[in-house]
């Protein structure tokens, strides 16, 4: 079985793990990507909150937003469909914010360039398990049988939960199962509202969020409160939409891995921990946790005997982050027109 060895393997090149990625590489560390997919490979169209600009800029990755030509929003239509009310992202002294409406394919694309060109090895390949010293979590091993053997380990293969699967940590539900569905396509001039963009528009079974993430390109995203897991998405829900895209799925159930690091370990991102897609911060939480956790390795390599102290705060920072990010939701559906029944109940 082929060998390699390095730093850090990363497995997943999201977000989460190409931060974890050029954080590391900032202070030379050996990096191994493992990732299966080709780039650009399908990501939803997403907004991206102002607050990225900083964690890309720290990355020396800032310049991805300040060249790219993409369309920027002050703020978000919300409400019932006949009562939508104008919230602003907010300001400070240089001005209003200003958030991004990116294709996360090419936005990961241009990220994983970056990457690469800093001198990270790409291994296209699927983890598969996990090797192990002792306690230790000591590199992973992949489909096609090759052996990584790494400091530290981290986890950015989104909601699958992947390593948290191996070491059978429990994955918490808050939520009870919610899929979210996305279709792309042009607007109808009958009855559309492009003035009106982005909007999220609440019903009494869910909501619908419209935003236009490329010019003329719209993405409309629909949950639905009562959608089965296991049911067959449905198509088209929005009247104004002409889709040119299947309809995609996600499993978007509230959810948050209970121990996030221990021995030689971290899990990043969707990984760890999800909200559906009406909180707007799962990119933002991705690259910092990405940054979060190589910080601490960084502190880790040269004070070992910190290890267990400093598993347990990268747990902690991370769930913290991850129930006020989840307070922060319950009180928008609980002002909206449409509370959801389970929190309702509550
Ligand atoms: C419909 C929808 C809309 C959203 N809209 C927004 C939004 O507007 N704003 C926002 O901030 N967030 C949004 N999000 C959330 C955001 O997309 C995620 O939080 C973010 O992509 C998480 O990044 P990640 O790097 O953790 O995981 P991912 O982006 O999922 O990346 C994981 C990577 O790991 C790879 N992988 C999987 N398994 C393996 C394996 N075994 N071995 C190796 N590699 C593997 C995958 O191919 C993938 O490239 C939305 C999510 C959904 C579902």
């Amino acid at each position: 079985m082929p060998n390699y060895e390095c730093d850090l393997v990363i497995v997943g090149s999201g977000p989460a793990g190409l931060a974890a990625a050029l954080c590391a590489l900032k202070s030379n560390l050996s990096v191994i990507l493992v990732e299966p997919r080709v780039f650009p490979r399908y990501r939803h169209g997403e907004s991206l909150h102002p607050g990225v600009e900083p964690v890309l800029q720290h990355l020396g990755a800032g310049s991805l937003l300040s060249n790219g030509e993409f369309i920027r929003y002050l703020g978000i239509w919300s409400g019932s469909s006949t009562d939508l009310t104008y919230h602003k992202l907010g300001n400070d002294d240089e001005g209003d914010w200003r958030g991004y409406q990116i294709m996360g394919a090419e936005f990961d694309t241009e990220l994983q360039k970056l990457v690469l060109q800093r001198g990270a090895k790409l291994i296209a390949d699927r983890a598969h398990s996990v090797v192990r010293k002792g306690e230790c979590v000591a590199g992973i091993r992949t489909v096609g049988g090759l052996q990584i053997r790494a400091k530290f380990t981290l986890d950015a293969a989104g909601g699958r939960h992947w390593l948290a699967n191996q070491l059978n940590i429990e994955v918490e539900p808050f939520s009870p199962p919610l899929v979210s569905t996305s279709e792309y396509g042009s607007l109808s001039s009958e009855g559309e509202q492009v003035a009106q963009l982005p909007r999220f528009e609440f019903d009494e079974n869910g909501w619908t969020w419209t935003a236009e993430v490329e010019r003329k390109m719209y993405c409309v995203t629909r949950l639905n409160w009562h959608t089965n897991l296991n049911k067959k998405p449905e198509k088209t829900y929005s009247k104004t939409l002409n889709s040119t895209t299947k309809v995609r799925a996600s499993n978007v159930t509230w959810r948050c891995a209970q121990r996030l690091a221990g021995a030689g370990f971290f899990i990043l991102g969707d990984a760890a921990m999800v909200l559906d897609p009406a909180s707007s911060q799962g990119v933002i939480r991705a690259l910092t946790s990405g940054v979060t956790a190589v910080e601490l390795i960084k502190v880790l390599l040269f004070e070992p005997e910190q290890e267990a102290s400093l598993y347990q705060t990268y747990t902690d920072k991370m769930q913290w982050q991850f129930h006020d990010s989840r307070r922060s939701l319950i009180k928008h559906y609980r002002q909206s027109p449409s509370c959801p029944y389970w929190l309702s109940a509550q």
